[in-house]
């Protein structure tokens, strides 16, 4: 183990690598503690079926990261990191054969939803306008001071409705509620709850802002590239060095952790007041995933020529079927026809397969802790929308719920986001309070997904963590 040294980390996944930058670049000496072999946690990428296929392990799409506002302050193109935008960020297959996109341009997005084309080009334009700051609004707590409170609240009175709703009232056509409610899906909720309009506003805007891209040579480049920047600046990491208690750490003057609540539990629980110990166990889980990698003979087959030259496809048919299968999910009941999540890297990135040969990363929302086994109902939902899929698969590699466990200790349950991202735990993330970072252990911050802005790929969640502790800690503004 390191010696004594003036912040401690524990987890390298995207948060926890922005918090030791944030602190690193500060002045303060760092050092990492990754319980796994490997870094990154959600951003992996590894052979999981066959030698030459490279699987983004989870993270594959980065809307979130490109347009992250304190990634693009930091300089990872000179350690590798190059984004590949897909022609199409996304599309939206439908069972007549044609395809909703997203596309960068939101023009060219709403052309293609004929009778809705005014009514998107309405919804996205004055908001796509103001993404700068409103990346800068959402992407930390909710409770703070506003610096652009007109923009803000434009975005809150929509974001706060259901997507079902929300859809109705602004769409008359399928193609268009479909898309809108694709998006929507990420969210993980009931689509008629609260909020969950929220991501399909975020992912939508990223999508015109910075398009869905994706990272040459899988999302470890993302990781690996923090990591190397971290380290010129004089940060450590070790890995295969599991926390179990807080008490086994070096001295340090502040403790941050790349953990859910629950792994915060497991490991400190014994030594907060019972108090706030009540408070982080009454933070509730979002819904799991199942996902399955393939090694594919050719590229899939889909009907929608769309869908050949998107980077990401949104497998669920119209609003009601894509409703009823997050209503299911949400209920602890298996969806016949689950919503699936497809991204196709190999189609734009030479890195990840042989040539001529592709690779498929996919999954699908089962309930939280589920142990089905879902590859039957992900790949007819895939031959449904490209007849002739399995023809082309050489190899499967599945990760169940418990797999997911398993392989890191923050998706217990198969819950990807840190906490289910409702309105009240969007407000309390995980409680509430300003500084949701600081613990009630002096010196100890939250800095994963289980605090604001929640989970994905942006290192806001470690870059605000650290700020507090700089501030709270080491005095530095
Ligand atoms: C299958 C899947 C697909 C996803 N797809 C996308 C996507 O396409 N785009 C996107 O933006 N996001 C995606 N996400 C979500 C994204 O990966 C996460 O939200 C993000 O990685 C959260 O980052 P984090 O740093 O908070 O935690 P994590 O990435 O989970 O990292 C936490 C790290 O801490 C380590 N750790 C935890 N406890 C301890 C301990 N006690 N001691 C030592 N180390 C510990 C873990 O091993 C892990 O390495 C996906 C997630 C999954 C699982």
């Amino acid at each position: 183990m390191s010696d004594a040294c003036d912040a401690i980390v524990i987890g390298s996944g995207p948060n926890g690598l922005a918090a030791a930058i944030t602190l690193a670049r500060a002045g303060c000496s760092v050092v990492v503690y990754e319980a796994n072999a490997t870094i990154g946690g959600g951003a992996r990428s590894a052979e999981l079926t066959l030698p030459g296929f490279l699987h983004d392990v989870c993270s594959a799409v980065h809307p979130l990261a490109a347009g992250s506002p304190f990634l693009k302050t930091l300089p990872l193109e000179r350690f590798g990191l190059k984004w590949i935008e897909p022609a199409i960020p996304l599309a939206h297959p439908l069972d007549n054969g044609s395809a909703a996109c997203l596309c960068k341009d939101i023009d060219v997005t709403a052309e293609k939803l004929g009778e809705d084309s005014g009514a998107y080009r309405r919804l996205m334009k004055p908001l796509a306008r103001n993404w700068g700051n409103l990346s800068i609004e959402f992407l930390q707590p909710i409770l703070h001071w506003p610096q652009h409170p007109i923009t803000l609240a434009h975005f809150g009175i929509l974001a706060v409705c259901p997507a079902t709703l929300l859809s109705k009232f602004i769409f008359k056509g399928e193609r268009a509620r479909a898309l809108f409610a694709g998006i929507a899906a990420h969210s993980f909720l009931p689509l008629d709850a609260p909020a969950s309009s929220a991501f399909a506003l975020v992912l939508g805007l990223a999508g015109h802002a910075v398009g869905w891209p994706i990272p040459r040579g899988g999302s470890q480049q993302i990781s690996n590239a923090l990591a190397d920047y971290l380290r010129e600046l004089g940060g450590k990491i070790e890995v295969n060095h599991r926390i179990e208690n807080l008490r086994e750490l070096p001295k340090s003057r502040a403790i941050l952790l790349d953990a859910s609540v629950w792994e915060f539990l497991r490991i400190a629980g014994q030594e907060m007041p019972s108090g706030y110990r009540r408070r982080l166990e009454s933070f509730r889980h979002a819904p799991g995933i199942f996902k399955i990698d393939y090694a594919l003979s050719e590229p899939i087959p889909w009907k929608a020529e769309a869908c050949r030259r998107a980077g990401t496809i949104h497998l669920g048919g119209n609003m009601d079927e894509i409703a009823a299968a997050a209503r299911d999910v949400a209920r602890g009941t298996i969806p016949q026809r689950p919503f699936v999540l497809v991204a196709q890297q190999s189609l734009f990135d030479d890195t990840r397969a042989p040539r001529g040969q592709h690779t498929l990363w996919a999954y699908c929302h089962v309930p939280f802790g589920c142990s089905t086994d879902m590859s039957n109902q992900i790949e007819s939902q895939i031959e449904r929308f490209a007849p002739g899929f399995r023809d082309c698969i050489l190899a499967r590699h599945k990760m169940s719920v418990a797999d997911l466990g398993g392989s890191n200790p923050n998706l217990t349950g198969g819950d990807i986001n840190g906490g289910a991202a409702n309105l009240t735990q969007l407000i309390a993330r995980p409680v509430l309070s300003p500084t949701p970072y600081r613990t009630s252990l002096r010196g100890v911050y939250l800095c994963s997904a289980s605090t604001p802005p929640g989970g994905g790929v942006h290192g806001m969640c470690g870059y605000h963590a650290a700020r507090a502790a700089l501030r709270e800690i080491f005095g530095k503004r």
